[in-house]
């Protein structure tokens, strides 16, 4: 059977004020994810992000008490259980990790880039991001060793209050527990069924399909394929990134790493010409599950209008339905130069 990129073509039928009340159809697509068979809504409409006042959020983020810098770290922040982590906090060049407060999973991390209060979407490069996503990797390996019930591992960002982040200070969250998210659930309920039905390995499947069709896929870099997602997952289209050779986090090379940061450092660059400095990070991983492999969603946030409002809404919120103001197979040829210069 194969990949299958599966959409319906449909159209919303009306009289268009702007064109003299004359019938007119909008035209949309409902498309469906290859893996687990979710839907979405893609549309193309006309639609520009504006830049927000960055230097404004920075200010007022300043007035307010900042666990993560210097001054407030050491005493403020909580540390792991001895048996955990003998050190108390990982550090790990210029990054150091330390318990979340907030129990996203039963180990949940947060891993503060560095000291500085404002690391500036200009300066994100795998220099300034790499110690962070290390000693990600580093906190998770040290779980899968302590507590071998743990399966489902991921590293996350909120980039920006607007992504969702209470803190400018920039961290990254790892999570790792015995039960996985949706996401994670599809992504291993697809990743099985789509083996057993096919003989084949879904991702690597995936990942030459997307090759040939030249429609979404952006560039190969060491082990990683990057690609824009078939059915994105927010208000503009999102990145992917997959290695279909590594079925876990804990197969990653030096040599990995550097390929996502190289590929992420692409992606944001992109998403700052075009003015959007919000965005969601999410690496999967998943420890003894041979079908699935190692792979990761870059989503810009924003707010969409002047009168500041949400890019989620009653579709994502209540239905578990995305929409998409731009189709990610026109957004791949402004992206494309950022990966192949
Ligand atoms: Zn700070």
């Amino acid at each position: 059977m194969g990949v299958a990129f599966r959409k319906i073509r449909s159209q919303l039928r009306l009289l268009n004020p702007f064109k003299g009340h004359a019938p007119d159809e909008i035209p949309f697509e409902i498309r469906f994810d290859p893996l687990t068979g979710a839907t979405g809504r893609v549309f193309d409409l006309p639609f520009k992000a504006e830049m927000p006042d960055v230097a404004d959020i920075v200010e007022r983020s300043r007035k307010i008490f900042c666990p993560f810098c210097p001054a407030a770290l050491e005493k403020s922040t909580p540390e792991f259980p001895k048996e955990l982590i003998p050190e108390g906090r990982i550090k790990f060049g210029s990054a150091t990790l330390i318990p979340n407060l907030a129990p996203f999973e039963k180990y949940a991390g947060v891993a503060v880039f560095s000291p500085e209060h404002f690391l500036p979407m200009e300066n994100l490069t795998p220099e300034t991001m790499g110690d962070a996503f290390s000693a990600c990797v580093l906190y998770l390996k040290r779980v899968a060793e302590f507590d071998p019930l743990v399966r489902f591992f991921s590293i996350n960002w909120n980039y920006m209050p607007c992504a969702g982040s209470s803190l400018v200070h920039a961290h990254l969250q790892p999570n790792a527990g015995e039960v996985p998210t949706n996401a994670l659930r599809e992504q291993v309920e697809g990743s099985r069924t789509y083996e057993q039905e096919n003989r084949r390995n879904f991702w690597q499947e995936f990942v030459e399909t997307e090759m040939q069709q030249e429609e979404r896929y952006l560039q190969t870099i060491g082990s990683s394929s990057w690609v824009m997602s078939f059915v994105p997952a927010g208000f503009l289209p999102d990145v992917q990134c997959v290695f279909p050779e590594r079925a876990s986090l804990f197969e990653l090379t030096e040599e990995d790493l550097k390929s996502f940061l190289d590929g992420l450092e692409k992606t944001l660059k992109y998403f700052l010409h075009e003015d959007l400095y919000s965005f969601n990070v999410s690496i999967f991983s998943v420890k003894g599950e041979p079908s699935h492999r190692v792979n990761a969603r870059i989503c810009p946030r924003l707010f969409p209008r002047p009168i500041g409002n949400s890019d989620i809404a009653y579709p994502q919120m209540m239905h578990k339905e995305s929409f998409t103001v731009r189709p990610p197979e026109a957004v791949r040829e402004k992206l494309l130069p950022f990966f192949r210069p």
